[in-house]
């Protein structure tokens, strides 16, 4: 899969992708990621890329001639076309819809995918219009440039792509997990992360030593019991979605099980 990245600041790229599962995914050639200098596409001597805004108001715009012809350099197909062509240009924006685990699947479906980083106020609109399939965001906050928003998605995304993790299973069985359901319903075998996934949040996660600064791994981890197990982890998911992100909840997959230990503690705390 290959991500082309439009940007003002390149540089900002050079560590970012070299290190860990990125790194590999980058020297294996299972990705590429190519970063764009937006300058490059300007053709006056000062290099211009923004401009003040129409209407008036604080700070400057991305002008669209060059970010117009930074994505028309690339080659991808022309925006009638892109959902044949497996491509996708998105614009970085924090108006954008809200890019989600279930977004990243979506994209790591695409051959291509081109990010737009915006900054100062933004990208005049008619970028957005002219050659951007979706804008996204990457959180409910105001960043200074969609650069680190541009690296979120990069990595998101390849790590679902097949042979990126070690484990195929690790990005299955995780917080947020496939949409799936009966991946997360299979009740044989070591207990895995599967009791984390199906819209919850994964459960919490131990290693050696059994004792640390006086708190002791959970008993029942340490013993051979998987279905006591898979119970533990499965109650310790609802508990902890229930607590950091009830929202979830709505959407989850839940057994009358789940939905009496959820009253229990919420009568509980009540
Ligand atoms: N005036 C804009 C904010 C501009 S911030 C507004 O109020 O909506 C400058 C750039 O940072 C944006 O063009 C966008 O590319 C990026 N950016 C800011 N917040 C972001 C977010 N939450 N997600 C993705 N990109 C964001």
């Amino acid at each position: 899969m290959r991500f082309d990245i439009i940007t003002i600041f390149p540089d900002f790229f050079s560590g970012i992708f070299g290190n860990g599962v990125v790194k590999r995914a980058l020297a294996n050639g299972l990705i590429q990621v190519d970063v764009h200098d937006l300058r490059n596409f300007t053709h006056d001597r000062h290099r211009t890329v923004d401009d003040r805004p129409f209407g008036g108001g604080e700070g400057m715009v991305l002008k669209p001639e060059p970010l117009v012809e930074a994505v028309e350099s690339l080659g991808v197909a022309p925006k009638s076309e892109r959902n044949a062509s497996h491509e996708s240009v998105i614009l970085l924006s924090a108006q954008g819809a809200g890019f989600r685990q279930a977004t990243a699947r979506e994209l790591a479906k695409l051959e291509r995918v081109v990010l737009i980083c915006g900054r100062y106020e933004g990208v005049d609109e008619r970028v957005n219009e002219l050659i951007c399939d979706r804008e996204l965001s990457i959180g409910d906050y105001v960043l200074s440039g969609g650069e680190l928003g541009a690296a979120v998605i990069v990595d998101a995304t390849m790590r679902l792509l097949p042979g990126v993790l070690g484990n195929e299973a690790s990005s299955t069985f995780e917080s947020f997990g496939h949409d799936d359901a009966e991946l997360a319903k299979d009740a044989e075998g070591p207990p895995r992360s599967t009791h984390g996934s199906g819209g919850l949040l994964d459960y919490p996660h131990y290693t050696r030593p059994a004792e640390f600064r006086g708190l002791n791994v959970p008993e029942v981890l340490a013993g051979g019991d998987h279905a006591a197990i898979r119970k533990w982890r499965r109650e310790r998911a609802l508990e902890k979605t229930l607590r950091n992100r009830p929202d979830l909840l709505v959407n989850a997959e839940l057994s009358c099980e789940d939905r009496a230990f959820l009253e229990k503690l919420t009568r509980a705390t009540a």
